[in-house]
């Protein structure tokens, strides 16, 4: 941390921050100038504690942090990529893992009539929601346990792994019951008592980038899922809050090299709720493949004419079998596949 004096700060305050400094056993290194002090304060676990330690001493001009706040989901922690593995699947090698399906799981023939329609197209991962975020408690709320259990019937009829959404730590021992990856929703990325209950769980789990949080709050909120152990972590950028309100919100493309070179964690993209109408989907889909994102999750509906959630943003299935087709055409240029 560097700590800037105020110019004309007296030899007494700049002790107290030097003192402060060292009864929290960190280094210091004094720059005396002509007109201001700058104190280098110096640890390795200078990224974890608060600039207010410093900020409220008299004197003081303004409190700079070097060391990020995140730990464990940066780079320096773990200079290797993790690859995150669902049964024979990994997230973040050479194959761009596609998560598709229904926003919400709203009956047993709808969801194994999309399981088979992704299936079919190439999808790795079956999605879809059974509890489901809903802005107004008047709308469609999910199946919840009823959901779950087609979502397990479609992972056994069509062996693939199931992604769904938890939203409650009570109700993590249930939904990881039955699904391979959880899914922590863009509105409770700082739910920090349901990631820390996740992170006992120490299975799969996407974590959504809040819509209204920066990278570096991302990646802290990560920290929150393996600290109590859990490795599985894959990132998804989903779109954030701007002000340009053409698109139901502003998809990040940057952070995807800005994650790729902060993290280690295989980072996917949701082009489907960053668009928020499917003629836009596509061409976000192959701009995220195209940026490295290692994977996709992809809203599709047999007919989104009917669905009772995003029906706007979801694709047909022939416009994702369409979509997977340009998909691969982009991942060979890219050194992937799907
Ligand atoms: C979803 O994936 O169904 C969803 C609700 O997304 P988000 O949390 O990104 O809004
Ligand atoms: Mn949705």
């Amino acid at each position: 941390m560097i700590v800037e004096m105020r110019k004309g700060s007296t030899a007494e305050e700049v002790d107290a921050v030097v003192q402060r400094a060292k009864s929290l056993k960190l280094g210091v290194q004094l720059n005396v100038g002509t007109d201001k002090t700058v104190v280098a304060v110096l640890g390795s676990n200078t990224g974890q504690l608060s600039t207010d330690i410093f900020a409220v001493l008299p004197g003081v001009e303004s409190v700079t942090r070097i060391m990020k706040p995140y730990k464990l989901a940066s780079r320096e922690f773990k200079p290797k990529d993790t690859l995150v593995s669902i049964g024979g699947i990994e997230v973040g090698g050479k194959r761009i893992v596609v998560m598709a399906g229904p926003c919400a799981v709203e009956s047993k023939e709808q969801l194994m009539e999309s399981a088979q329609i992704v299936k079919g197209a190439g999808a790795g991962v079956l999605r879809g929601g059974a509890f489901k975020p809903r802005t107004s408690p008047f709308s469609f709320q999910g199946l919840k346990k009823e959901g779950l259990e087609f979502l397990a019937m479609a992972r056994e009829e069509f062996k693939m792994p199931v992604v769904t959404e938890v939203m409650d730590s009570r109700e993590v021992g249930l939904v990881s019951s039955y699904a391979d990856i959880l899914q922590v929703g863009s509105r409770n990325m700082q739910n920090f008592s349901l990631l820390t209950t996740i992170s006992r769980t120490k299975g799969p789990v996407v974590l959504k980038r809040g819509f209204s949080c920066t990278i570096t709050e991302w990646l802290t909120a990560a920290d929150y899922l393996m600290a109590k152990g859990n490795t599985q972590v894959i990132l998804c950028e989903r779109g954030i809050r701007t002000f340009e309100d053409t698109a139901r919100f502003s998809l990040d493309i940057c952070a995807i090299p800005v994650l790729k070179k902060a993290s280690h964690l295989p980072v996917i993209v949701d082009p489907s709720h960053a668009a928020g109408h499917y003629s836009l989907v596509p061409a976000i889909a192959k701009a995220a493949v195209a940026a490295g994102a290692d994977g996709l999750l992809i809203e599709v509906h047999p007919n989104p004419k009917e669905a009772l959630v995003d029906g706007l943003q979801s694709l047909t299935p022939s416009d994702f079998t369409r979509l997977m087709g340009e998909l691969r055409v982009i991942a060979k240029s890219v050194g992937r596949y799907i």
